[in-house]
């Protein structure tokens, strides 16, 4: 059933698989779709990377959008300031908030959801533990509150969380639900005289990108993965291909993509992060498209040579 959502084309030698589901999801579609339409506005500032996307960022600067930080002081900045989809703390939104600007806030709602969850378990006497990458500034957002709260980024990690009482645990929005319930498991059976108590904040559009990637794998020797260098999901997207023994190959734009990775290659898939852009995806299929052909002519020269030497 799953195989069946898989758009396949058979072009050149290449069969090219598209993922069933890639690329941006509705929060940061919501995010940047706001931030456009103050394009016409005179001072607007993003307080952080609005999406870990260069060919975004590189927009939001040429229609004169500045790019601050959370942690910046906000004296000087006038105009409209926009938290991005990666939310903030409360504390970080009670010191941008000022009559001299406007604040526009494009959390995504899943995110408020991990801040709620989180602030639930808080209330309910757990001790506060988020699984995710240290510094990323949704995480940086859910702890900000909570200077008590601890990161699980590695197995390591889960040496600093306390050893008795209550634990509560959410994860990042964009982590891989795998990897999550392998550490929750973990800290489960480590503080096993504690009462652990998680919730499932991962975001949907994250797992149906996860569990599309896997199918990939089922049915290609390489997965191509579209989307930023900085982004995290890509990332994990990236890891969770080689974890099940493909090859993946990261690419931001059609640019990047080289000939060679496909000499040995009979099926390839194509994925994409929930910062990438559609366009982007879609110009990077057509790419791939294109080498398959190049491929098939290149094959087709090298069989004519041969039965010239015979
Ligand atoms: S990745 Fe998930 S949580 Fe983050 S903006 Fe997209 S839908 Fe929202």
């Amino acid at each position: 059933m799953q195989r069946e959502k898989i758009r396949k084309e058979m072009i050149g030698r290449l069969n090219i698989h598209l993922a069933s589901h890639y690329g941006m999801c509705f929060g940061v579609r919501d995010a940047l779709a706001v931030t456009r339409n103050t394009y016409d506005e005179n001072e607007v500032t993003v307080l952080g990377q609005l999406v870990h996307n260069p060919l975004v960022s590189q927009e939001l600067i040429e229609n004169g959008i500045k790019e601050g930080e959370l942690k910046d002081p906000p004296t000087n900045t006038k105009g409209t300031v926009i938290i991005t989809a990666h939310g903030a703390s409360d504390s970080d939104r009670v010191r941008w908030s000022s009559p001299q600007r406007k604040v526009v806030d494009t959390t995504c709602p899943l995110v408020h959801k991990a801040h709620q969850s989180l602030v639930s378990l808080i209330d309910s006497g757990f001790f506060p533990v988020v699984i995710g990458k240290k510094g990323h500034a949704e995480v940086n957002g859910l702890i900000g509150d909570f200077p008590q709260a601890i990161v699980i980024e590695k197995e390591e990690d889960i040496f600093d969380v306390p050893y008795e009482g209550k634990i509560g645990i959410v994860s990042q929005t964009t982590q891989p639900i795998d990897r999550v319930n392998e550490l929750v498991q973990r800290i489960r059976s480590l503080r096993n005289n504690a009462e652990v108590r998680f919730i499932d904040t991962v975001c949907s559009p994250t797992k149906n990108r996860q569990e599309a990637v896997k199918n990939l794998c089922e049915v290609c020797d390489l997965i191509v993965v579209v989307g930023g260098s900085n982004s995290n999901n890509t990332s994990q997207l990236v890891s969770t291909v080689e974890r099940l023994g493909c090859r993946a190959v990261q690419v931001e734009r059609p640019e990047d993509i080289i000939l060679d990775w496909f000499t040995e290659t009979k099926a390839v898939g194509v994925t994409a992060g929930t910062s990438t852009l559609n366009e982007t995806v879609i110009s990077v299929y057509e790419r791939i498209k294109v080498i398959s052909e190049e491929l098939t002519v290149k094959d087709r020269e090298y069989l004519g040579k041969e039965r010239i030497l015979c």
